[in-house]
């Protein structure tokens, strides 16, 4: 057996021995926190019904609310519980604090490990997406673990979500098996796309503006910077304006590209994304982090996009002069 199975075997275990397991991810849930969470809550209970298992929350994503409700609980659920904290790197990004009150926790999460803060820690950096890593968890224990239609909709669109509609470059053959799994559940993903990707006519007109407005710095990093006052001139809300980051994508010899996007406490949230470089570490300096190819920072001070493209422009010329095969 080697070192994942033998972890993931611990995981059941641990499972088996609470009466309460609570789940919790980070702030601003994406396709993959929600989905990996609500997923995970849909596989506890399905398998142990004499558990009680919630998924927390206190948060949301309007684009998302079609996948399912979290649950609302009251601190005395925590004695004695075991929490489980789904694709959040650092225990700051945890959302809702009570994760604390737990009596162990289990890490589970694909990004780079730079804060261990669980009993357990279960992190593959090289998998696509947390949904994949529990849907891994649920086909290693084939007499153990059950799913129901909803549940495995819930995993296939974190699935989707973080692999950039299984674009990216951490898919592999065991990730489309894997989403394979899911699909033959049955269900509608006609539904899931028409919820994902559907864009109204206000958020299209920004997208407009954000084609015909973008910069490009000297080497080629792409960014725009959506105010709130402009947010308010398209009447699009924060998630709407945000939404647009992958327009700067497949623009020639333009390897990273950003979208700064103010939300409404004035806090600027640099949404990167790269071809070809690896962006997480430059993130990092910026206290941020993420993925090689898709990470995030946040600042307050306007002055720090500047700095943050004169960075970013460094390390594509950096790139540029030392790679071959980059377009
Ligand atoms: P986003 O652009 O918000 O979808 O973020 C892309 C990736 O970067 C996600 O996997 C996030 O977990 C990560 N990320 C975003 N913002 C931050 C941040 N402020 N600190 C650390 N990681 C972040």
């Amino acid at each position: 057996m080697n070192d994942y199975e033998a972890i993931k075997k611990q995981i059941l275990e641990k499972i088996k021995e609470y009466d309460t397991i609570i789940i919790h991810r980070h702030f601003s849930p994406d396709g993959d926190a929600l989905g990996s969470s609500l997923g995970l809550r849909d596989i506890l209970r399905q398998s142990f019904p004499n558990k009680k298992v919630y998924s927390i929350g206190t948060d949301e994503a309007d684009y998302l609310r079609f996948l399912g409700k979290e649950d609302n609980i009251n601190d005395n659920e925590y004695e004695g519980a075991l929490v489980i904290v789904l694709d959040t790197s650092t225990e700051k990004r945890i959302n809702d604090d009570r994760y604390k009150l737990g009596k162990e926790i289990i890490k589970i999460d694909h990004h780079i490990e730079t804060d261990p803060y669980g009993d357990i820690n279960y992190v593959l950096d090289d998998v696509a997406s947390t949904t994949l890593i529990i849907t891994d968890f649920l086909i290693s224990f084939p007499n153990e673990l059950k799913i129901s239609v909803e549940g495995a909709k819930q995993l296939y669109v974190g699935t989707v979500t973080d692999t950039g509609r299984f674009r990216f470059k951490n898919v592999s053959g065991y990730s489309l098996k894997l989403a394979g799994y899911l699909l033959d559940y049955g269900f509608d993903t006609e539904e899931i796309y028409s919820e994902l990707y559907m864009k109204d006519v206000k958020t299209l007109h920004l997208q407009g503006h954000v084609l015909r407005n973008f910069k490009m710095t000297e080497n080629g990093v792409s960014y725009i910077y959506l105010s709130r006052r402009l947010q308010n001139r398209f009447k699009v809300n924060v998630t709407e304006a945000s939404s647009l980051v992958n327009s700067l994508d497949g623009i020639e010899g333009s390897l990273i590209w950003i979208l700064f996007v103010q939300d409404e406490n004035g806090v600027i949230r640099a949404r990167i994304r790269s071809r070809f470089m690896s962006i997480n570490e430059f993130a990092m300096e910026f206290e941020g982090g993420g993925h090689a190819q898709a990470s995030g920072a946040k600042f307050t001070k306007k002055r720090q996009i500047k700095t943050m493209l004169k960075r970013a422009d460094e390390l594509i010329k950096e790139y540029k002069m030392n790679n071959k095969g980059w377009k």
